[in-house]
């Protein structure tokens, strides 16, 4: 039923229009036509005003032929660096990759080409589908920006699916992590270098012996933590007076990221503080963890869909957040991979059977969502 090579071009031409973060604007504009084409019309939200974006959220509301709740579907519009001028290159009849200069942008642009292709089939076979809700977020590469600026009650949905996954369709990741965001910051006191530094109290190192006891990296298998960015100092011939740390810290247990989070804090500021320094640390909390059971409604779904087309099924946990971590904190969603691979590197491919697949998964989704 699906159509090959129209969703090979539909994808091809969806990763050569350009929609860095923030930068949507190019492809929104693109997805509204398409959609609107087909007689839908895409509502676009004022995120982009909260992101500091070229454009918001689109919200599409498709009536069904059956009457029951709708059904949602997420993805995400904007992409990684070096994301500009993508030219895909298909290899083999096989698989699809970018040029090698950029990333692909399957990441997510495969999800919105499949879901693009699944509303053509549904309307040229005449088949019957529940009404749909499809949220296309921007910045979710921002750290969920879209979606976390998004006003959920427009939603009618009780569960829904995020196609934004790694691993082959036929993967259902079911647990992901809650995150903090984590700033740390030492004061010390500035002073000439070399005419006066008795008088200086240097806050770069303050910072560095402090982070120097802390820990970081995997702390145990559900828990990880990082320090990303160091800044600090004006000039070589100063003395620095401040220095900033901006860190992260995810577990798939609320608990134990609140424990590590305090942890951190305590350590780094008792450090900097016996150094004769002044040390401050700002937390804020990115999104909540996921944590779906086998038969929750939404993975029971997805797992009759993925077997009824014949694909293995796989349930798994990830250390990353996607739209979903935001969109369970009001109804339950699960996250489907997609085939992408190597997502965020100029080497990002997907293959072609994957694409189809996605195409075949939407479609057996909505399908097994009208039995119920
Ligand atoms: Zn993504």
């Amino acid at each position: 039923m699906v159509n090959g090579q129209r969703l090979i071009n539909s994808f091809i031409k969806m990763t050569s229009i350009n929609s860095v973060s923030g930068q949507e604007h190019e492809f929104r504009d693109y997805l509204r036509q398409e959609f609107a084409r087909r007689g839908f019309r895409a509502e676009e939200d004022e995120a982009g005003t909260a992101t500091r974006g070229t454009s918001g959220n689109l919200l599409l509301k498709i009536p069904g032929t059956k009457d029951l709740p709708p059904l949602l579907f997420a993805a995400h519009m904007d992409t990684v660096e070096p994301g500009r001028n993508i030219k895909a290159i298909i290899e083999n009849n096989e698989v699809i990759k970018s040029s090698g200069d950029t990333i692909l942008g399957a990441d997510d642009k495969a999800a919105i080409a499949a879901l693009l292709e699944s509303v053509d089939i549904i309307k040229e076979n005449q088949l019957e589908y529940p009404p749909l809700e499809i949220l296309l977020t921007v910045s979710e590469e921002q750290g969920l920006l879209g979606a976390r600026n998004f006003d959920f009650s427009q939603l009618r949905s009780r569960f829904g699916y995020a196609l934004d996954g790694g691993g082959e369709p036929g993967t259902v990741i079911i647990k992901s992590p809650c995150q903090n965001e984590i700033e740390y910051i030492a004061y010390g006191k500035a002073a000439h270098a070399g005419i006066d530094p008795e008088n200086g109290l240097n806050a770069v190192k303050l910072a560095a012996v402090a982070l120097a006891q802390m820990p970081s990296g995997r702390i145990d298998e559900e828990t990880t933590c990082n320090f990303g960015v160091i800044q600090g100092g004006q000039a070589r011939n100063i003395v620095p007076d401040h220095c900033v740390v901006r860190g992260e810290a995810r577990s798939l247990s609320r608990e134990k990221l609140d424990g590590l989070t305090r942890k951190l804090q305590d350590h780094f500021i008792k450090s900097v503080t016996e150094g004769g320094g002044q040390g401050e640390v700002k937390v804020s909390f990115l999104y909540p963890q996921v944590s779906l059971k086998k038969d929750d409604e939404v993975v029971k779904l997805a797992a009759a869909a993925i077997e009824s087309i014949g694909l293995p099924l796989r349930l798994m946990a990830t250390g990353g957040g996607s739209d979903a971590s935001i969109i369970n904190a009001h109804i339950p969603c699960a996250n489907l991979g997609i085939g992408m691979q190597d997502v965020h590197t100029t080497r990002e491919h997907i293959l072609i059977k994957d694409l189809i697949d996605d195409v075949r998964l939407i479609l057996a989704i909505i399908a097994e969502y009208c039995r119920l």
